[in-house]
């Protein structure tokens, strides 16, 4: 990690700044951008909100960020994202506004359901950018585990998709959040942006490469296979809509052809169509890169509640109440470890009332660690 700084708040107001420049030309052609280009914070146009005002990105970002000082649960981060949908908690002033229909569809079924697991859109229309535009802190949080040797990389792919499933629960939106971790590490380590997107998508492909069905789906992204020419290829080829291939390609294209913060969002808003987004997705990895430091004071000086969120901005795994009891049971684990197999095998059986369940639980405990592993192969098989 780059040294002497926090990249929570790096990358997280990088977000909200980009967010909050794109919210008033959302829509807007490419055509009219580039008569008009946005060149600053400005008021009013697609909504009716002040200068510095952000939207949805930044508020399922920040509810995001504040699930995980309680440790990583998806039923803690779902919570919270309804706070925000269904309180205005998290808005920049009391209002919700600027959401997809998959978030709201899935937060309504979570209200109903509790089960943050099965509430997320799984069909291919619901592929819309609402949780790449909020999965940051999530991949910030991974890769600080992974970094204190907390989780192995497998597992944090597991909680990429898991938390990205919340809302949008089809594969090619969770390869989107993915990919968007790899490039988030790599940034955080390399001194060269162009390498630092090079090298996560390399590592990004080859970590799914080897999981055969993933292959149809991994095709939408073949585009970024081969940056050299990704990064060459003219504006026109650059699609700036809401659909979720479309934004990570346009946000990494502007990051690829950018060499500094403004740069990089003011690209991203003035390509057009879902300007907010696209901006907070590429300033998010702007931000990690060139720093706090880097964004224009004068864009934080009339951001929305701009202490409050960058107050806000702190290491959650260094809170008082954060845990690591989701993570420690969490499927793939159970696989490599297994004292933790073990414990969660008597967690179960605390709260299994089935004798038939509680006998075989029972049984397995008793048996060896190779046993462990054949009982989880059989239970895979299943
Ligand atoms: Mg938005």
């Amino acid at each position: 990690m780059k040294k002497e700084r926090n990249m929570w708040l790096d990358g997280i107001m990088g977000l909200a700044v980009g967010d909050a420049l794109g919210v008033p030309a959302k829509f807007s052609s490419r055509d009219w951008l580039t008569e008009i280009p946005v060149n600053d914070m400005c008021g009013y146009g697609t909504h009716p909100v002040p200068k510095g005002t952000w939207s949805d990105d930044t508020s399922m970002t920040w509810a995001a960020l504040d699930s995980l000082r309680e440790g990583y649960a998806p039923n803690l981060m779902a919570d919270k994202f309804c706070e925000w949908f269904f309180a205005g908690k998290y808005t920049p002033h009391g209002r919700v506004f600027d959401y997809g229909n998959a978030t709201k569809d899935a937060l309504v079924r979570y209200r109903s359901t509790q089960n943050p697991l099965d509430c997320g859109m799984k069909d291919e229309k619901s592929n819309g950018n609402g949780a790449l535009m909020r999965i940051l802190p999530v991949c910030l949080y991974c890769y600080s585990l992974e970094k204190n040797e907390k989780l192995a990389a497998e597992d944090s792919i597991d909680i990429i998709f898991e938390a990205t499933a919340i809302t949008h629960a089809h594969l090619r939106s969770k390869l989107a959040s993915a990919l968007y971790y790899f490039v988030c590490c790599a940034v955080l380590e390399e001194d060269d942006m162009k390498t630092a997107v090079a090298d996560g998508l390399k590592k990004g492909f080859e970590f799914f490469d080897k999981t055969p069905e993933y292959a149809e789906e991994l095709k939408n992204y073949d585009r970024l296979r081969d940056i050299e020419n990704f990064a060459d290829l003219p504006h026109e080829q650059i699609q700036s809509t809401g659909y979720v291939v479309h934004s990570l390609e346009a946000a990494l294209w502007c990051l690829l052809n950018t060499n500094n913060y403004a740069d990089s969002v003011l690209e991203a808003v003035n390509l057009g169509g879902d300007t907010d987004t696209i901006a907070a997705i590429a300033g998010g990895l702007a931000g990690l890169f060139y720093g706090y430091d880097s964004i224009p004071k004068e864009w934080l000086g009339v951001l929305a509640r701009c202490k409050e969120l960058e107050a806000a901005c702190t290491d959650p795994t260094k809170a008082e109440e954060h845990s690591y009891e989701y993570i420690s049971i969490m499927p793939k684990r159970r696989l490599r470890n297994y004292t933790k197999i073990k414990l969660f095998l008597e967690t179960l059986l605390e709260k299994e009332t089935d004798i038939n369940t509680k006998t075989l639980i029972n049984y397995m405990l008793q048996k060896n660690e190779r046993s462990y592993k054949e009982y989880l192969e059989m239970l895979e098989d299943e």
